[in-house]
């Protein structure tokens, strides 16, 4: 293990706000040395650098050696920092997240790490779960310092009428249309969750797609409304139909790629790449598998690529929870298998979730700066030149704290 108590005197002095601490007592302080540094994924890395983080912030980034009486020191040397992982696209459905009111909080942070953290992740989108579970851990993790990733959700999804898809049942989700729904029940959603979800189009069995078609308004009543709330919509699109209504109401992001779409207008494209695409390719892949048809991961695949050459946002995510076993190296094999370039896959990790997700970019962790929230992935590789390198972690790091060590 790299991690040793820094046990000197040797002290170097990098600012006024240091220098008061350094009387301090120094347990919440952590000092990754000798570290490559790449601060977003586009500029060039800061080689042989120093990072103090205190109290879950940066405080300090130097070429020059730090160092601070009691603060845990990792020898970074050898490695890559970058910001804490997203995955945008997760759902804590599997029987381990039942009934979380009866778990400890120590089984809790296994499932983080087990789930999570030790792909780096330190942020994640929930798009639909039993909101009883999640309360509890958002409780835990606010009262009771359970280390936990940092969670946003939507609620379940709205549907048009008998849209419920056929793999939900018994649940059967909120059916609305531009009439029914209103920016009350928009905002008393978004009082509760972070986003909204509809399903412009979904498979309700029996070779049947129910679509919420453009012209009933109803996604774009129900973009307007979380617009004026600061909220992101999700459309998860089924089919090409889902896809022109969801391009159509104005959406933010897709939960998914979709598959087989040939016919859409040049006006639909350039307005399908204002919005940003989880692609969820592992799923693709599994889908193809399990129904014999390998031309849908071929064609979202050949989606994803377009979308990034056409400069769309990508955001990363894997359908977990979903998907019973985690994606997390395999989403990254897909992506760079549609020509993503690994700073391309990095920004799909970091700054574009952040930015596209949550208001107020600054202090989100998706940016290493001095002010940032310290979520930080410690990478097994000195330069980062191929998307595997990605999936190499060392050590993960959440509000400051190690949360999985390699
Ligand atoms: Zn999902």
């Amino acid at each position: 293990m790299k991690i040793s108590l820094f046990l000197t005197y040797l002290i170097l002095i990098l600012s006024p706000a240091i220098a008061h601490s350094i009387h301090e007592t120094n347990d919440n302080a952590l000092i990754i040395s000798h570290v490559n540094i790449y601060t977003d994924p586009y500029s060039k890395p800061l080689t042989n650098h120093h990072v103090l983080i205190k109290d879950g912030l940066i405080v300090a980034i130097s070429s020059k050696v730090i160092a601070l009486l009691g603060a845990l020191v990792i020898d970074g040397k050898g490695k890559s920092l970058v910001a804490g992982y997203w995955n945008s696209h997760v759902h804590f459905t599997g029987i381990k997240w039942w009934h979380t009111r009866f778990r400890s909080n120590s089984t809790l942070k296994s499932y983080f790490v087990e789930d999570f953290f030790q792909y780096g992740i330190t942020s994640v989108y929930d798009t639909g779960s039993n909101p009883a579970n999640l309360d509890y851990i958002l409780s835990e993790t606010k009262n009771s310092g359970l280390e936990s990733p940092n969670i946003y959700r939507t609620n379940g999804g709205y549907t048009s009428a008998g849209g419920t898809p056929h793999y939900l049942w018994p649940i059967k989700l909120d059916e609305v249309s531009s009439q029914s729904i209103d920016g009350s029940s928009i905002a008393k959603v978004l009082e509760k969750f972070d986003g909204v979800k509809i399903y412009s189009s979904s498979d309700v069995g029996d070779n049947k797609i129910v679509v919420m078609p453009p012209e009933t308004e109803t996604i774009s009543t129900i973009v307007d409304y979380a617009h004026k709330q600061g909220a992101p919509v999700f459309a998860h699109a089924h089919d090409e139909k889902g896809l022109i209504s969801a391009i159509a109401g104005g959406v933010d992001v897709l939960a998914h790629s979709v598959p087989y779409v040939s016919g859409l207008s040049q006006s639909q494209l350039d307005r399908l790449s204002t919005i940003s695409i989880i692609p969820t390719l592992s799923l693709m892949e599994e889908v193809s598998y399990r129904s014999g048809r390998s031309h849908i991961l071929e064609s979202t695949i050949s989606q994803i690529r377009n979308h990034a050459a056409s400069g769309g946002v990508i955001l990363f995510g894997t359908d977990h929870g979903f998907l019973k076993d985690s994606k997390f190296k395999r989403e990254i094999q897909l992506l760079a298998k549609a020509g993503l370039s690994w700073q391309t896959i990095l920004a799909s990790l970091t700054v574009n979730p952040s930015d596209k997700l949550t208001e107020n970019t600054e202090n989100k962790g998706s940016r290493i700066k001095v002010g940032s929230r310290a979520d930080l992935v410690l990478l097994n590789s000195d330069v980062l030149t191929a998307t595997e390198d990605l999936a190499k972690i060392s050590t993960t790091i959440k509000d400051g704290r190690v949360v999985y060590q390699h």
